[in-house]
């Protein structure tokens, strides 16, 4: 834990670190569907499809990876066992069990959606009284945003190969 770094915080740290630990888990989650959804979608436009699946996932990662930093700079501790992820997490997760190429893309833009909101959500609280976590939650949920619309786009490429 960073001391002065935690003193210079002008909101409830232990309720930050929950809210971290939320976003941490819907990393993961998110990580893993975008990761196994590049393993199985099939139909048209795959390869495209599964290659930026692919690059999702490591932005989900990386994401984590930054909360997680950010936890342990405020004196908490990154959620410990995946088993916690279901109860912590606001996002959820949806399984691939339909692997057709509009189901898997409708599924995680839903969750970038999600993730979006409860971003977006999250820098509200921050403003004016965190800004180191303020300046990241903004990076991911540019990065968000930016997943929402390469999702949209092949959707709407779909579209005009009917
Ligand atoms: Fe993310
Ligand atoms: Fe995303
Ligand atoms: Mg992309």
């Amino acid at each position: 834990m960073g001391t002065r770094g935690r003193e210079i915080v002008g909101t409830d740290v232990e309720q930050l670190l929950a809210q971290l630990n939320s976003a941490l888990a819907d990393e993961w989650l998110a990580y893993y569907q975008y990761w196994v959804g590049a393993k199985v979608v099939k139909g048209p436009m795959r390869g495209a499809v599964a290659g930026e699946l692919i690059e999702h996932a490591g932005d989900e990662l990386r994401h984590a990876e930054m909360l997680a930093d950010r936890i342990i700079q405020l004196g908490g501790a990154p959620l410990l066992s995946p088993q916690v992820w279901y109860e912590a997490t606001g996002c959820g997760y949806d399984a691939p069990e339909d692997p057709a190429v509009p189901a898997v893309l409708a599924q995680n833009i839903a969750g970038e959606q999600c993730a979006i909101g409860a971003y977006q959500k999250l820098l509200d609280e921050v403003r004016g009284k965190d800004e180191v976590t303020f300046a990241m939650i903004a990076a991911i949920l540019a990065d968000e945003v930016e997943h929402e619309e390469d999702l949209q786009a092949f959707v709407e490429d779909l579209a005009m190969i009917k």
